[in-house]
């Protein structure tokens, strides 16, 4: 940790000289300081390389399954928006819960928050993401980033058929500027076919009342999350909700202050499912997990930060993705309770 602090600091202060000394000190100083920040973020991902061969890749979706395991990429999106990446971080992967914010997002814009969690908790949990039994003892899922919640908010959103999963997939494409991103048909397919615990939820919450229609509801939860995305997109995702719904870029199009706390308060309570409490305590900061091996991190005012690297732990979240963000968030001072 001392090496990386005297690295910065020696950034910073051969910044400093140069905005004081030349005209164009402004380019030279962004250039050095990304400089930095990319050897620094090189390191974290080479010092953390050995967690990937811990953990087990998700196959409980079959496609998942074919994920290479010693995958392992980082990206952050700092506070002028700039974009700095290490390891496989431009390589895709679908995006899985973490597509959950976003869904959550649009329900809201569409019917507003107490619609929304008319029939859903704030709760956190002490349950894996797939567990539904308060469904039937409590009457309601505990929050909308467990699968129950997940599954009825993604219903929420207006349109019909897949217009629902469309309006998710351009607001990600939106966030991250990429129109290059896709759902991955192959993941998609597999997920639906062997989703048989999602659907039996599916049919509860309709059972409830709360839910209308057919399975193409469902379908768009299943779409949603196999939409692919890298490590850089998942910064910009983090980046977004960090910043009050501002595009890394600035773009304010969606910019809403009363959102992004909503989201990031659910990230920081149940984003990383069971394992909430004791990331609240180490990094401590709102985050959000998906079995496909990626985690997006809000600093909340500052910064991004996306990971990937798709060994699971037994919570379902990316073990080297995790030891990733603790170490930076270790670096750089970030955690929130600190
Ligand atoms: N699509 C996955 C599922 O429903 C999402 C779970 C996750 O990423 N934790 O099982």
């Amino acid at each position: 940790m001392r090496k990386y602090s005297s690295i910065l600091f020696q950034a910073i202060f051969a910044s400093a000289l140069f905005v004081s000394t030349t005209s164009c000190a402004q380019v030279k100083t962004v250039y050095q300081t990304d400089k930095i920040q990319q050897e620094i973020l090189k390191k974290v991902v080479e010092n953390n390389r050995k967690y990937t061969e811990e953990g087990e890749v998700a196959d409980y979706i079959p496609e998942l399954g074919k994920a290479n395991p010693n995958d392992i990429g980082i990206a952050i999106v700092d506070k002028d928006g700039r974009v700095i990446s290490a390891g496989d971080s431009e390589k895709t992967f679908t995006i899985q819960s973490i597509s959950k914010l976003i869904a959550l997002m649009i329900a809201v814009e569409d019917n507003g928050e107490d619609e929304v969690f008319r029939n859903m908790g704030y709760f956190g949990t002490n349950k894996p993401f797939n567990h539904y039994a308060n469904l039937e003892t409590d009457g309601e899922p505990l929050n909308p980033m467990m699968n129950a919640g997940a599954i009825l908010t993604t219903a929420l959103i207006k349109g019909e058929d897949d217009v629902p999963y469309q309006r998710v997939l351009d607001r990600i494409r939106y966030i991250t500027n990429n129109d290059k991103i896709e759902i991955n048909e192959m993941v998609y397919l597999s997920e639906k076919e062997t989703g048989d615990r999602n659907r039996g939820i599916f049919y509860i919450l309709k059972n409830n009342g709360w839910i209308e229609g057919d399975e193409e509801k469902l379908n768009n939860y299943f779409r949603q999350c196999s939409i692919e995305v890298s490590a850089i997109d998942l910064a910009k995702i983090g980046y977004y909700f960090a910043n009050h719904c501002t595009r890394y870029d600035g773009d304010t199009t969606y910019k809403d202050a009363n959102i992004s706390a909503l989201i990031q308060s659910q990230m920081l309570i149940a984003g990383m499912y069971d394992y909430s409490g004791e990331y609240a305590r180490t990094v401590g900061l709102p985050s959000k997990s998906g079995v496909g091996g990626g985690i997006t991190v809000s600093v909340p005012e500052q910064m991004g930060i996306g990971v990937y690297s798709p060994s699971l732990d037994k919570h379902g979240n990316s073990k080297a993705g995790y030891e990733m963000i603790l170490e930076l968030s270790e670096m750089y001072d970030l955690n929130l309770f600190r």
